[in-house]
C-alpha cells in the first residue's frame, strides 16, 4: 500500500474520521493511522462473549452525533453506507427501593404524569423546563459547534442577548454555571425528580456539587425526551463503518495496528510520523493528532514546544474512571418497579442524587465506591438485531472509580491490581442491579468486565478509564480546554493540530472537535 498523503490523522475514532471528511472535501488526501485492530476508538462493537451477541463495547448513545454538523452535512451518504438510527418511546428512567421508579417517555403527557406521581409542582416544573428548553435551545446549541473563544462566539452571545433580552440571557448563563444540585433544587422538590436528571452530569464525571454540571443534566434530559435516546442500529460500529466508507470512497486510507510513536518536526513544522514498527510516513500539508495533552508531549520533541505548553499539558487533569460490564442474557431483565422498564433504553441506578454525591466523595479520596452509579443500557430490546431471537445483550456502565484505588469504602475488597479487583467489584455491581431487577442472576449467560485500566490499555485516550478525556469542570471546559491559549486546535508546532475529547467541546460522540480542527487546519492558522 502506498502512503502519499497531504494530511496524516493520528487515530481513527469518530473525531478523526470527521476531520478526514472535511479535509477531503477541501481536496486533501488523508491517511489515518490507528494502533487498534479496528477503527472507532471508544465507539466499537463486537461479539466478545458469544457468537450472535453484539455489544457496543464503550459508547452507545449517539444522540450527540445526531446533533453534529458532520451528521447534517453527510447524512444521506452515511445512511446510504448502512448507518441507521433506532430510538424508543421510553428513553431513560431511574429506579428506587420499594418498587418505585420514574420514567422519561417521548410522549409529553406520559412524561408529565411520571413527575405528577411524586409531586404536582414537579409535573408543572417539568413542563415549564421543556418549554424553556424550546425557547433557549436555538441560542444555546450553536455555541456547542463553535471554536472558543471566537468572533462567532461573540456574535452568538450578542444574538442571545438580542433574542432573549438582558435578564433572560443572564439567567441562562447562570443556569449553565450552576451545579446539578443547585439547578435541581431550584426546579424540583421530589427526590425522585432530582434523581432522574442528576445522573447525566455524572456521565461527564461531574458530581451533583460540581459547578457547570447543570448544563448536561438539563440538555440531555430534555433532548432525550424530545428525540428519544438514540442508538445506531446493529451496533455503533455501523456508524463508524459508514464513516470509514465515506473516507475510503474519497481515496482516504485507514492504516490499522500501527501506533504513532513520534511526530517528526522540521524547521518548526510537522512533516510526518514514525510508527512502532519503525516506518515513517510523510505528510505534505500537516498532521491532525487525536491524542490527549499527556500523550502529545511524548510524541513531539520537548525542544519544539514552549515550556509553558509542556507545563500546562502536564497539569491537565483527568477525571474519574469508568468500569464496564457486558453481559449476555437468556431473557430480558424483569424490573421490580414497572414491567415496561425493560424497554427503557437506559436505566440509572444511583438510586438518589445523594448516592451520586457520596460515590463522588469516595472516589476522589481514592476509594472503591460502596455503591457506584449504574447506567444499564438494554440495547437489544430496542434493536433485536444485536442478539439471537429472544436473547439479549446488556451494557452496564459503573460510574465512577478511582483509576488507582487506595482502599475500599466498605472495607471488603482487598485493594491490589485491577485484574484482582475487577471480579469482586463486578459482584458488587451485579448485587446492586439484583436489588432492582432480581432475575439477573437466573438469566445471566456470560459476562466480561473492563476495568479503568483495561479501558486505557485498549485506547490511550481513555486515561485511567476517564471516558471523557479529562475533567469537564468549568476550569477545563470552553476556552480552557485543554488549556487557555490553546483551545482552538492549534499547537505550538506549525501544521500540527490537536483534536479529540481533550479539546472543546469535550467528551462524547459529538464530532465537533474533529470538524473544528479541520476548519482551523484549512484556515492554516
Ligand atoms: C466506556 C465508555 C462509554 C462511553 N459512552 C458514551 C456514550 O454512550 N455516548 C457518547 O456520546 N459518548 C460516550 N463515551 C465518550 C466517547 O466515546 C468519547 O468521548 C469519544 O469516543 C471520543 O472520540 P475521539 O474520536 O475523540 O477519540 P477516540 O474514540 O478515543 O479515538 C481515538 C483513537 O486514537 C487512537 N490513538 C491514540 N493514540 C494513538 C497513537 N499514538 N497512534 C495511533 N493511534 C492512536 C486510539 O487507538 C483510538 O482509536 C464513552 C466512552 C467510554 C470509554
Amino acid at each position: 500500500m502506498e502512503h502519499d498523503s497531504d494530511v496524516i490523522i493520528i487515530g481513527a475514532g469518530h473525531n478523526s474520521l470527521t476531520a478526514a471528511l472535511y479535509l477531503q472535501n477541501a481536496g486533501l488526501k488523508v491517511l489515518l493511522v490507528d494502533l487498534a485492530e479496528v477503527p472507532g476508538g471508544a465507539a466499537k462493537s463486537g461479539e466478545i462473549l458469544e457468537p450472535g451477541f453484539k455489544h457496543d463495547l464503550f459508547a452507545t448513545n449517539i444522540g450527540l452525533f445526531l446533533g453534529s454538523k458532520v451528521y447534517t452535512d453527510f447524512k444521506d451518504e452515511l445512511h446510504k453506507n448502512g448507518f441507521d438510527i433506532v430510538a424508543g418511546d421510553l428513553a431513560f428512567s431511574s429506579v428506587f427501593p420499594n418498587g418505585q421508579c420514574i420514567r422519561i417517555y417521548t410522549d409529553a403527557e406520559k412524561a408529565r404524569k411520571e413527575f405528577e406521581r411524586y409531586s404536582d409542582n414537579d409535573a408543572s416544573s417539568w413542563v415549564e423546563l421543556v418549554s424553556y428548553f424550546q425557547k433557549v435551545a436555538p441560542y444555546l446549541f450553536p455555541f456547542l459547534q463553535m471554536p472558543m473563544p471566537s468572533f462567532a462566539m461573540a456574535k452568538q452571545l450578542w444574538k442571545m442577548y438580542r433574542g432573549l433580552g438582558n435578564v433572560e440571557a443572564l439567567d441562562l448563563i447562570r443556569l449553565l454555571i450552576m451545579s446539578p444540585r443547585a439547578f435541581l433544587d431550584e426546579w424540583f422538590e421530589s427526590s425522585e425528580a432530582k434523581a432522574l436528571l442528576s445522573p447525566w452530569a455524572f456521565h461527564l464525571g461531574l458530581s451533583p456539587d460540581c459547578a457547570g454540571g447543570a448544563t448536561f443534566s438539563f440538555l440531555e434530559s430534555v433532548v432525550d425526551h424530545v428525540n428519544g435516546l438514540a442508538l445506531s442500529k446493529n451496533g455503533v460500529d455501523n456508524l463508524i463503518n459508514a464513516m470509514v466508507k465515506a473516507v475510503t470512497d474519497r481515496g482516504g486510507q485507514v492504516l490499522l495496528k500501527q501506533q504513532v510513536t513520534k511526530i517528526e518536526v522540521r524547521n518548526g513544522q510537522a512533516v510526518g510520523v514514525k510508527t512502532g514498527d519503525g516506518s515513517t510516513y510523510h505528510a505534505k500539508r500537516g498532521i491532525v493528532a487525536c491524542v490527549t495533552p499527556k500523550q502529545f508531549i511524548t510524541l513531539v520533541d520537548e525542544k519544539e514546544l514552549p515550556q509553558s505548553f509542556v507545563v500546562k499539558s502536564k497539569k491537565y487533569r483527568f477525571g474519574p474512571g469508568t468500569l464496564m460490564v457486558h453481559l449476555t442474557l437468556d431473557r430480558p431483565l424483569e424490573w421490580d418497579s414497572a414491567q415496561d422498564l425493560t424497554d427503557s433504553t437506559y436505566v440509572h441506578i444511583a438510586p438518589y442524587m445523594q448516592d451520586i454525591a457520596a460515590t463522588y466523595n469516595q472516589i476522589v479520596q481514592g476509594y472503591l465506591p460502596s455503591s457506584p452509579m449504574l447506567v444499564v443500557a438494554q440495547q437489544s430490546r430496542l434493536d433485536p438485531s444485536r442478539a439471537p431471537n429472544g436473547k439479549h445483550v446488556l451494557w452496564v456502565q459503573a460510574r465512577a472509580f478511582p483509576s488507582r484505588p487506595t482502599g475500599d469504602a466498605l472495607g471488603q475488597i482487598k485493594v491490589g491490581n485491577w485484574d484482582e479487583m475487577k471480579e469482586p467489584v463486578c459482584e458488587r455491581i451485579i448485587s446492586k442491579l439484583a436489588q432492582f431487577a432480581p432475575n439477573i442472576r437466573e438469566i445471566l449467560r456470560k459476562k466480561v468486565v473492563y476495568s479503568p485500566e483495561d479501558l486505557e490499555n485498549e485506547n490511550p485516550n481513555i486515561v485511567g478509564g476517564d471516558m471523557v478525556g479529562g475533567v469537564q469542570n468549568l476550569n477545563q471546559n470552553f476556552m480552557f480546554r485543554p488549556f487557555a491559549g490553546w483551545s482552538k486546535y492549534r499547537t505550538p508546532v506549525k501544521r500540527l493540530y490537536l483534536t479529540g475529547h481533550s479539546t472543546w467541546p469535550g467528551g462524547g460522540l459529538n464530532a465537533t472537535s474533529g470538524h473544528l480542527a479541520a476548519m482551523q487546519f484549512l484556515k492554516g492558522k
